[in-house]
């Protein structure tokens, strides 16, 4: 484990310069370094106030929450995704680690679901996001594989959103599915009902992209994948540095820095807060 400092910046830096392909992969650690924290009081208060009345405090409390009519589900789902996901169409973090990689080969795997990836450069058939988008709504059947961007079904809650309350006011502004009338939900993997199959063009792409590295210099940068998750991110990045020849993983997080495997000297732990790290090595 290494905190960081000048010369592990500059180490990194050499290895980013020398090696012929990028791997990242994200967890909720980019996320919140990227100055979108779901445990952040402050801004719920501030963008949350019908919630606070309501007695919650944080947007964590609300994830898998299901004490809720539809109309609250709904109210806050729309104040949610307007915040963490409408509003943010450019992120200062996510846009350094693009010119770090934006000229290497480069690939994203990654649980995070709000998209910030392919807003700030990164090219949509380079990423790999099991977990789902904010930006996409599914039916909860679901009686068809098609995904529909959300955006116009929020915009047809909008006669019904009450903004000082922050939920709907009628059942009318519900999201329907299109096909069957059934229930929707935003398409983020939360239980059987998730369509998988929308990823299998990504999840393919990016095999394809690691047979074709098997023997080149590769670089696996692990940022902020912890533990909800660690199937998706976290163990693969172990598992991919062992199996590629040539690869060193550089695993940057502030609580959860080692590694599970064995990787002897192929990987660098950096206990650090991610938003420090890719300033660090961004200095030319
Ligand atoms: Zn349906």
């Amino acid at each position: 484990m290494q905190s960081l400092n000048q010369q592990l910046a500059v180490k990194v830096k050499a290895l980013l310069n020398e090696c012929d392909a990028v791997l990242i992969g994200a967890g909720a650690g980019l996320t919140s370094a990227a100055g979108i924290d779901y445990w952040d009081e402050q801004a719920f208060a501030r963008i949350f106030p019908g919630w606070i009345k309501r007695g919650f405090t944080a947007q964590y409390q609300l994830m898998g929450y299901s004490h809720w009519s539809q109309e609250e589900q709904w109210g806050y789902y729309k104040t949610h995704l307007d915040y963490v996901y409408f509003s943010q169409q450019s992120n200062p973090l996510y846009q350094s680690l693009y010119q770090l990689v934006k000229d290497k080969d480069y690939f994203v795997m990654t649980s995070n679901v709000d998209g910030h990836f392919y807003k700030n450069g990164f090219d949509k058939s380079r990423i790999y996001a099991p977990q789902g988008d904010y930006g996409l709504i599914q039916c909860t059947q679901p009686c068809t594989k098609q995904v529909w961007e959300i955006k116009p079904f929020l915009d047809q809650m909008h006669p019904y959103y009450d903004a000082r309350e922050q939920i709907l006011t009628s059942a009318l502004g519900i999201p329907k599915c299109p096909v069957c009338g059934s229930d929707m939900f935003i398409h983020v993997r939360i239980d059987a009902s998730f369509i998988d199959d929308v990823h299998e063009l990504e999840r393919q792409a990016l095999f394809d992209w690691l047979a074709a590295q098997e023997r080149k210099r590769v670089l696996l940068i692990d940022l902020g994948s912890g533990f909800n998750t660690p199937t998706v991110i976290r163990l693969p990045m172990e598992k991919l540095t062992i199996t590629l020849a040539d690869a060193t993983l550089v695993r940057v997080n502030l609580d959860h820095a080692n590694t599970t495997l064995d990787l002897g000297n192929k990987v660098i732990s950096v206990q650090s807060d991610i938003a420090e790290f890719i300033k660090n090595i961004s200095i030319e």
